[in-house]
């Protein structure tokens, strides 16, 4: 086995941490990393990390992004995964898939999707179903014109449910969607899924930005065969103008605040009391932040995060 392939689904099931290496974590990311570990790790499960890197990548950030996770405390089972390892595999589902029927070539464009009419009652921004039923003349047609299509699934759903600690049952949208993008990469919704199930991973804890994706890909890995796992889509840290923390707000790396003097300790012990597990200025460690977490306790409002917070 190569260091970057999934270890073998061992007995006990496992939580995980999945980050884009395309670019340094910050304060927000590192949070539902905190909490994906203090979820894991309190329900008796294994803990893994994965780089999600089919697009979006920097240079060197997936090592920087494994030490910054260190630093704060955070552990789990080598190896990590790197999706770019596993392509081969991902390739091999698509094209099962696609033998039982349950694909089919897209050669729409974002625009002409936006323009098409689409289904009564079908959420905004849906698939509208025009290459679903192209004849093989249509579709050679199309592809001599130069077009490379994406692979769409064959859903034969509107939507579908899943179960969140923290949102309750939640039902959200299924269209066909994409799993391979026309330049031939795995899509994400596809490559989620398909790690997911391998990696023996039957709770997803990240960033509630998220859920509106957790219906589609539940969907998918029932597809597969597999068993959806339960999900806790969290808060996200915001920054004063209530938009998503991002690189753009100043000083919300470890780097960044290391430069101004605040400490990968004090950073946690920021994040401890902004989840309500430690009282403000208290020096805690994840140890004590696993003795305290309770789920049903959680905060279930975003994160305001300002500068003021490390004066
Ligand atoms: N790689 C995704 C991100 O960094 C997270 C995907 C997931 O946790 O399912 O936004």
């Amino acid at each position: 086995m190569s260091a970057h392939e999934p270890a073998a689904q061992s007995a006990l099931p496992a939580g995980r941490y999945a980050p884009s290496p395309s670019g340094d974590l910050h304060v927000g990311n590192l949070r539902t990393a905190v909490l994906a570990w203090l979820f894991a790790r309190t329900s008796g499960r294994r803990f893994l990390l994965r780089m999600e890197n089919l697009d979006r990548t920097a240079v060197g950030s997936d090592q920087r992004q494994i030490d910054d996770l260190h630093a704060l405390g955070i552990d789990w089972e080598p190896p990590v995964v790197y999706q770019t390892d596993r392509l081969d595999r991902y390739r091999a589902l698509i094209d099962d898939l696609t033998r039982r029927g349950r694909t089919f070539e897209c050669f729409c464009t974002r625009r002409e999707i936006l323009e098409a009419p689409s289904a009564p009652h079908s959420p905004p921004g849906a698939y509208p179903g025009t290459c679903r039923h192209l004849t093989a003349e249509e579709r050679e047609s199309k592809r001599a014109a130069g077009r490379p299509p994406a692979i769409r699934i064959v859903s034969d759903v509107d939507e579908f449910s899943v179960v969140d600690v923290l949102h309750g049952e939640y039902t959200g949208a299924v269209d066909d969607f994409v799993i391979q993008r026309g330049d031939g990469t795995p899509a994400y919704n596809l490559a989620v899924v398909i790690d997911d199930a391998e990696q023996g991973i039957d709770q997803v804890v990240r960033g509630d930005d998220l859920l509106p994706s957790a219906p589609r890909q539940s969907y998918l890995t029932t597809l597969l065969g597999h068993t959806p796992p339960v999900y806790a889509h969290v808060p996200m840290v915001l920054n004063d103008k209530q938009i998503r923390l991002s690189k753009r707000d100043g000083a919300v790396t470890l780097a960044d605040l290391a430069a101004r003097g605040v400490d990968t300790a004090t950073v946690l012990d920021h994040i401890a009391a902004s989840l309500r597990l430690a009282e403000p200025g208290e020096h805690v460690t994840l140890a004590d932040l696993a003795q305290r977490f309770d789920p049903t306790k959680l905060p279930t409002q975003p994160w305001i995060l300002t500068d003021d917070e490390w004066i």
